[in-house]
């Protein structure tokens, strides 16, 4: 685990970093608007509350129980409600307050600020903020004003006043309480991110200590999953990798047996009959033909081993040019079964071949000679005592479809994701015919097929034989 404690670029420090930021742009804003902006927002929020409650009286002005109205607004909001005639004269007064509250010659004083008021907005209703001069000190009151007419024609006043409360020992307290909060918050966010940061950071410190024993070629690593969704993807998706990287080591050690073996028997036979034919055969034209003739058959499965294994490496690498051409699979077909005829008439092989005529075709056509080669060469190997192997080539719903079925012991059905790898080689090789084979023709055809986009698979039951198929688009 990291020794570090304090790494800039860590997710910690990060994760720790974004916190405090956060929680201190949380405090700022807070701090904002409680302290700074609260005497605005209040007297705003004041007015707004008066400006309706006004418009809702100059509304209902002249209905009948309007002065019902005037007394149970003031009531409930706690306002000071008048109406005042041209005159400076009190038509009525909706105050719950204004027996305590009333200092003489206030209503001309009121009229006189309300007509200029109005005036100045130029329209028949207005709100402001008053310093008061009723109360005296510094209090402020917040006032509705309206001009109406009365029955008679001539202009009355309506005047909704109320106290703003003062708002600065209000702040002092939420300026206490805000100071708390923010400690608090920052401190809370400073221990709650190193604990999510640790929780996040943990596994992934592990992923890394793990990876790096991958690195040193141990293959039976685990990846630890741990916490959350994405580190357990990621620890799933390591340990494919390393389950993918295993098998491969395991298929580059097999390579090595195989190869080396298959290319030190032929190495050996070739050794051996030309040490025969110095010593003993070479006076003998028969024999020393025949030792020859292993010789030179060796010398050929060496040389496929070889074509084989260039052919797989240039196709994986990409190198080998496809040469796309259009051709009738049946033909193909027909003339690579041809090649085993000497296989039929010394061996005793049966072939079958059903294949319809115009199965036309585009793509490369040597490479397609090698696919179906490689196939029938496999079920020629692994075909059962019966020696029969069928082909067939049919065509349907803008397909070609190629066929070849053994009659062999079949492959298990655990093997047959495998059998298209590299050197791999199924079951035991003794039920094998001959030595051919290198565990790679499988791979070509399934480079080849690929690279065609063609769809091939294989159906297989133990102990009754084998289809490998391939469909290509028809042309
Ligand atoms: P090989 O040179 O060993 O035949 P391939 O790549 O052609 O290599 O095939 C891989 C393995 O798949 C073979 O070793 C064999 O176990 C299995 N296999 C391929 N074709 C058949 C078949 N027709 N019947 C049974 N097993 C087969």
């Amino acid at each position: 685990m990291s020794a570090k404690i304090l790494d800039a670029k860590g997710l910690k420090f990060k994760l720790w970093t974004y916190f405090v930021l956060f929680a201190a742009g949380i405090m700022v804003v807070l701090w904002l608007l409680q302290i700074i902006f609260l005497n605005t927002f209040y007297q705003s929020m004041k007015l707004h509350q008066l400006e309706s409650i006004g418009n809702r009286m100059v509304a209902a002005y002249g209905s009948d129980d309007f002065e019902e109205t005037l007394f149970d607004t003031s009531y409930r909001n706690g306002l000071m409600i008048r109406i005042y005639d041209e005159a400076g004269n009190r038509i009525s007064n909706a105050d719950i307050f204004s027996d305590f509250r009333d200092p003489h010659n206030a209503g001309r004083d009121e009229l006189y600020e309300m007509k200029e008021r109005l005036a100045q907005s130029g329209s028949d209703r207005v709100a402001f903020i008053n310093g008061s001069n009723r109360m005296g000190g510094g209090a402020h009151v917040a006032v509705f004003a309206a001009q109406l007419c009365a029955a008679d024609g001539s202009p009355i006043y309506l005047n909704i006043s109320t106290p703003l409360a003062p708002v600065d020992a209000t702040t002092q307290v939420l300026q206490n309480q805000l100071l708390i909060v923010t400690a608090l918050s920052l401190l809370f966010g400073f221990i709650l991110s190193y604990f999510i940061a640790r929780r996040m950071s943990d596994p992934l410190t592990r992923l890394t200590h793990t990876a790096a024993q991958l690195a040193t070629g141990d293959y039976g690593v685990e990846f630890e999953k741990g916490g959350y969704t994405e580190i357990n993807e990621l620890a799933d998706a390591l340990n494919y990798t390393t389950q993918e990287l295993s098998k491969t080591n395991e298929l580059r050690r097999d390579l090595v047996a195989n190869v080396s073996h298959d290319l030190r028997t032929p190495l050996t036979i070739i050794k051996s009959y030309a040490e025969m034919i110095r010593d003993l055969s070479g006076n003998n034209p028969e024999k020393r033909a025949a030792h020859t003739q292993v010789i030179i058959d060796e010398a050929d499965r060496l040389s496929a081993l070889v074509s084989d294994l260039l052919d797989l490496s240039r196709m994986e690498s990409g190198t080998a040019p496809m040469e796309p051409s259009v051709f009738d699979l049946s033909e193909t077909t027909r003339r690579m079964v041809q090649r085993f005829d000497v296989l039929a008439e010394g061996e005793g092989f049966t072939f079958s071949v059903h294949c319809v005529p115009d199965a036309m075709v585009e793509a490369d056509e040597s490479r397609m000679e090698q696919v179906i080669y490689n196939l029938i060469s496999n079920a020629v190997n692994y075909t059962g005592a019966d020696k029969r192997v069928s082909v067939s080539v049919t065509s349907a719903d803008g397909h070609v479809h190629f066929e070849v079925t053994d009659t062999g012991k079949g492959i298990p059905p655990e093997e047959l994701g495998q059998i298209w790898e590299r050197y791999y080689r199924a079951g035991s090789k003794t039920n094998r015919r001959g030595t051919k084979g290198t565990g790679i023709g499988l791979a070509i055809v399934k480079n080849i097929l690929a690279v065609h986009h063609a769809r091939y698979g294989v159906h297989s039951e133990v102990g009754h034989g084998s289809t490998f198929w391939f469909e290509l688009d028809a042309k």
